[in-house]
């Protein structure tokens, strides 16, 4: 394998400091990504660059193509597929790992954070099992719009700072382009990953990662009476708030597996995720989940039921006294709904409008839901027009609904509730255009952006989305297709998980 050296032109230096393969011996193998023949550096993120410490002109070049591709590895980098567990719907494997990804290692960014780089697509790890290690360009591009967009709202992310085609085929159903995203998060760590070293049995093992996680991503919490307790709460919290945000902006993240929940509280690996248009709580895109099991509405649950499987795997350390131990963390499980409840809260009152709290806020909230589920509104567009309703224009946002007099009852309760916050019309338009997006990554959208990029090499309506969605607050004339729900079509909407 080439090493690409800083050359005398450009800086080609990455800051690389891997503390995972120092430290965590026993959850990762080292191994090479596959030469790729014809790469072609189809998107790269200058803005994440700066932020990691790299330098965008050198990396926006041959030589930052072969980093990308992984035909090259970049000085300093230690590659690696990192081992994990993971209940997947429900279902335990006790080994499933980075089968298609690849740790190049980690950066400390300018603002003194620890990042990871890793290569998702370059090929076979010896977690592979039968597959083949790749990534289709259609499920690459649709993780970097979905990250970045994601981003852009303001919900912690693993991020994407490049992607590549391979100029090979990969094959799934049908022979697909191949390519390959650079994903940036503040770890990988995953409550599989947990599982993976209490499935081995090996307990100084799983002491080691709780210790490396809590430095890494808690390190407030190192002093604290019972650190693998306080642990636990740290990472409950983090989880809890990003569902919250999900729930927020009405985003199904698909496949909630144990092995797609990070330590770190990012949002990870956008498969078969998508946001809804009108709202239905049941709601499901991907093909495969039948049951439901990760449905909109079941997200907070499914949540309480991860940090479960992440508790079990602490009862060694959380107290000498298993039973004890189990107490313990039953007791904090038993606390994650009301958490969740409290940060969906948070972040649901600003989107009507509310300043203060109200204990009738949550009521008010969930019947806007009921009427919005009753009418088959926009979920977007509902909260987003919401604020002209707020300068007494109620036309748009009552448009939404297919019967409209519920919604109008709705209103006169919410009207009451403003009154007693004393909002001031404008500053509160202002507020709630802050934080309802009127761009998200419309299903229709994104495909067409995909459609474009895989069937006529075309990157055009992928750039162009891309750049709406960076900026999802902010209306620009002449963007109103990107704002506007699907076409009614009839075909429910349909994710895959074919990465
Ligand atoms: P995911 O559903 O994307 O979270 O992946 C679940 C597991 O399947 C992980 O261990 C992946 O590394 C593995 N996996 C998914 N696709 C492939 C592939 N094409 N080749 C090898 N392993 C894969
Ligand atoms: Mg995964």
């Amino acid at each position: 394998m080439q090493v690409v050296k800083s050359s005398e032109t450009h800086d080609l230096h990455f800051n690389f400091d891997n503390s995972f393969a120092r430290s965590l011996e026993g959850f990762f193998v080292s191994c090479q990504a596959e030469p790729v023949v014809a790469p072609k550096l189809l998107q790269f993120n200058h803005a994440l660059a700066v932020e990691l410490g790299l330098d965008p002109v050198a990396l926006d070049s041959e030589a930052g193509l072969a980093i990308f591709s992984g035909n090259a590895m970049p000085e300093g980098s230690e590659p690696l597929a990192q081992a994990y567990a993971g209940h997947q719907f429900g279902g335990f494997s006790p080994q499933l790992g980075d089968g298609r990804a690849l740790l190049l290692g980690e950066v400390i960014d300018i603002r003194q954070r620890r990042r990871d780089i890793q290569l998702k697509g370059s090929g076979r790890t010896p977690f592979s099992r039968g597959g083949d290690g790749k990534a289709a360009l259609g499920p690459v591009l649709r993780e970097y719009l979905l990250g970045e967009g994601m981003h852009a709202l303001g919900i912690p992310t693993t991020r994407a700072l490049a992607a590549v085609s391979t100029g090979e085929g990969v094959y799934r159903e049908t022979s697909l382009p191949g390519a390959i995203l650079t994903r940036v998060a503040a770890s990988h760590i995953r409550v599989g990953t947990f599982q993976y070293g209490a499935a081995r049995g090996d307990v100084e093992k799983v002491r080691e990662l709780a210790d490396y996680a809590i430095a890494r991503h808690y390190p407030e919490i190192a002093d604290a009476e019972n650190p693998y307790l306080a642990f636990f709460a740290a990472v409950a919290d983090a989880q809890a708030a990003l569902v919250a945000r999900w729930m927020t902006v009405g985003f199904i993240h698909g496949v909630m597996n144990t092995d797609n929940m990070t330590i770190s509280g990012e949002t990870i690996d956008y498969g078969p995720c998508a946001f809804m248009d009108s709202y239905a709580s049941g709601t499901v895109f991907s093909s495969i989940d039948h049951h439901g099991r990760y449905a909109y509405a079941n997200q907070p649950e499914i949540l309480s039921w991860n940090l479960a499987r992440l508790a079990e795997t602490l009862i060694p350390f959380v107290d000498p006294d298993k039973d004890r131990a189990i107490e313990l963390l039953t007791e904090m499980i038993e606390c994650i709904q009301p958490i969740y409840e409290s940060h969906w809260l948070a972040g649901m009152r600003p989107k009507i409008g509310l300043l203060t709290e109200d204990p009738l806020d949550q009521k008010l909230i969930v019947d806007l839901l009921s009427v919005m589920e009753a009418g088959h509104a926009d979920f977007t567009l509902v909260f987003r027009r919401l604020s002209q309703a707020l300068r007494g224009e109620c036309d748009s946002v009552r448009q939404l609904f297919k019967e409209p007099d519920a919604f109008d009852v709705w209103m006169q309760r919410w009207q009451k509730r403003l009154e007693q916050d004393e909002i001031v019309t404008e500053t509160g338009v202002e507020a709630m255009n802050r934080v309802n997006p009127i761009y998200i990554p419309r299903n229709h959208k994104v495909e067409e952006a995909l459609a474009a990029a895989t069937d006529q090499q075309d990157m055009t309506p992928f750039t162009k989305l891309l750049t709406v969605l960076s900026h999802p607050f902010d209306e620009v004339a002449g963007n109103e297709a990107y704002a506007a729900p699907a076409p009614v079509t009839g075909i429910p909407y349909q994710t895959f998980c074919g990465t």
